[in-house]
């Protein structure tokens, strides 16, 4: 079991809630780096033992956190994944997983600002999953041996652009910066009791949003990174937002407005707290 952390761009992992620089321990400077890191997750288990005789680096509640995984090559996402998500959408559940990308650019650290790009930036609170290893065409049983472990994200959504044509496409909406802060920490998929169901909520400034479990899912991730794969090469590093419960703003009535603070969690990870600020302006054209 380990918690992969990002500070301040070096590999951390954290044992009861103390951190301790991932190089340091291992006694190797290549792994600082926390795409390395994640690459060779399957020796971090074992680090995460050793962390004990180690100096630690602080705490880790005090310690502002980058994102577990900060250069993904690909981020996927994966619209109307939820059955009451789809029916709140006015959508039929998806014959196959409904597929796009969150631009890498958008990936931020789990206490990141959120600058909002117009009226009607929604939130959605998603589990992810974090590729391990170089694959293609991964079969479902073997789906999880190829994960480094899962990560809480928002799949910050601005739905006027995302449905500005006809049809919709949602990768630019959902690619504003900071769009796609993930975190707290990478953690590794042998810590959860059963990792296809875990609780995840989101609430905005105080109020609850949404409030589910990833055994709701439509599709599930061994099912999502079998039929990623069967398409894409994934990498070590890559994210896959496996989609959001019901409980959006769409759905509501109501947007994201500078000052609102979106306080994200799910069992077992921990909590992403971002705060909407003033925007950088209009889209052109
Ligand atoms: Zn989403």
């Amino acid at each position: 079991m380990f918690r992969l952390l990002n500070v301040s761009g070096r590999s951390a992992l954290e044992v009861d809630g103390t951190w301790f620089d991932l190089a340091t321990v291992a006694g190797d400077e290549t792994l600082a780096d926390p795409m390395t890191a994640i690459a060779r997750s399957a020796e971090l288990h074992a680090l995460s033992d050793h962390c004990a005789g180690s100096a630690p680096g602080g705490d880790v509640d005090t310690t502002p956190l980058g994102p577990p995984s900060p250069r993904p090559r690909q981020v996927f996402g994966i619209g109307v994944n939820y059955a009451d998500h789809a029916a709140e959408s006015g959508l039929e559940a998806p014959p196959a997983p409904l597929t796009f990308t969150k631009f890498p650019s958008a990936v931020a650290g789990p206490t990141a600002d959120v600058p909002l790009s117009g009226e009607m930036v929604d939130w959605e609170v998603e589990i992810v999953a974090v590729i391990g290893s170089r694959c293609s065409r991964v079969d479902r049983d073997r789906a999880w041996d190829v994960v480094a472990g899962l990560t809480l994200g928002q799949d910050v959504s601005d739905r006027a652009v995302q449905f500005t044509n006809t049809p919709p496409q949602f990768s630019l909406g959902k690619s504003f910066p900071a769009y796609a802060p993930i975190g707290p920490a990478l953690v590794s998929v042998d810590s959860f009791d059963d990792p296809d169901d875990l609780a995840l909520w989101c609430d905005v400034s105080g109020e609850r949003m949404q409030s589910a479990r990833s055994s709701q899912m439509i599709f599930s991730i061994p099912t999502l990174v079998a039929y990623l794969s069967s398409i894409c090469t994934l990498e070590p590093g890559d994210l896959i937002f496996t989609g959001t419960p019901d409980g959006v703003g769409m759905a509501r009535g109501r947007f994201l407005a500078e000052g609102d603070v979106i306080e994200s969690g799910a069992e077992g990870i921990g909590g992403l707290t971002n705060r909407c600020v003033a925007g950088l302006g209009p889209v052109s054209p």
